[in-house]
């Protein structure tokens, strides 16, 4: 019934999205090694093989948003402490579970740095994981690793950063946004991508209607100048927002469509729902099986 209540306020924020064409080809994204300057004190690390982190330096230290992976820890630190004004890194945001993002736990919690995350990330990270679309599997974290202050809705640092909790469960159930007001850039993780499809991490609560319910929240926090920042990809703005909420909100109801007439996973690939985006975001066979499943996933019963 909940469910059920959630479907239709979701269709009804969503309703006359079907039809509208994403505007404009994703750019081109060269990673490289040099840190990519937002503000005075706010800089995008671009470190070969890792998400995006964002780096906030002050006298008291770096702040970063998300860590790299567990290999990538010590360049993270490097590059943290190479930046203009760079040192120490205080303070960690984890803006969900998956290691890509959490890699430098261990290390940032053993020197006694702040970590803060959504409770839900906490609890993912104190049991082993294993998902079941590729048997991937992920060993629980030791109590150091985690993170060691969790909040429900939303935060403020001294300084003035904000943060909240996302809570449509666009990629997991314990993504967050971390907000620098004064220099009007936004972190989303890996709800929003700069770079083809989205990985949707059912087995840990998200799923598609997550990403359209996420995408609208998301537009409140920003405007026409605010700088994006995705868990892949280039710096993202507001027209990308809304350009990828009308385009996951098509699909959505297109996969709901399929779902409500019995189709199943390898029906919804063969009926190319995505069709007019693949030229601008790439195969999407992947990305369409687990959008489905997380339908299923999300409207069983058990769920
Ligand atoms: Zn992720």
């Amino acid at each position: 019934m909940a469910n059920q209540t959630r479907r239709q306020l979701l269709k009804a924020a969503i309703g006359g999205a079907a039809g509208i064409i994403i505007g404009g080809p994703l750019r081109a994204f060269a990673q490289d090694a040099a840190p990519q300057k937002l503000s005075d004190d706010l800089y995008l690390l671009r470190i070969p093989g890792e998400a995006n982190i964002l780096a906030q330096t002050s006298a008291a230290g770096v702040l970063i948003v998300d860590g790299g992976s567990p290999a990538g820890s010590d360049a993270v630190m490097k590059a943290a402490s190479g930046l203009p004004g760079g040192g120490k890194i205080h303070t960690l945001f984890n803006t969900h579970w998956h290691p890509e993002q959490t890699g430098s736990n261990e290390l940032l919690g053993k020197a006694g740095a702040t970590i803060i995350a959504h409770e839900n990330t906490r609890l993912w990270l104190t049991q082993d994981i294993t998902w079941p679309w590729n048997g991937k599997h992920f060993k629980r974290y030791p109590k150091i690793a985690q993170p060691n202050k969790t909040f429900y809705t939303t935060g403020k640092l001294d300084s003035g950063v904000f943060y909240g909790y996302i809570p449509d469960a666009a990629h997991t159930d314990g993504d967050l946004y971390v907000q620098f007001p004064k220099q009007n850039v936004l972190a989303v993780g890996d709800v929003m991508t700069g770079q083809g499809w989205p990985d949707i991490d059912y087995w840990t609560g998200g799923w598609i209607g997550g990403i359209v319910g996420a995408l609208q929240r998301l537009q409140t926090l920003a405007d026409a100048e605010t700088k994006i920042v995705p868990a892949r990809g280039p710096i993202l703005g507001l027209t990308e927002l809304k350009a990828q909420a009308e385009m996951y909100g098509t699909i959505y109801d297109r996969l709901s469509q399929l779902l409500n007439r019995g189709r199943g996973p390898s029906e919804a690939v063969a009926a190319k729902p995505t069709k007019e985006f693949d030229a601008q975001m790439g195969n999407p066979d992947e990305f369409v099986r687990r959008a489905f499943e997380s339908l299923w996933a999300y409207l069983s019963p058990d769920a």
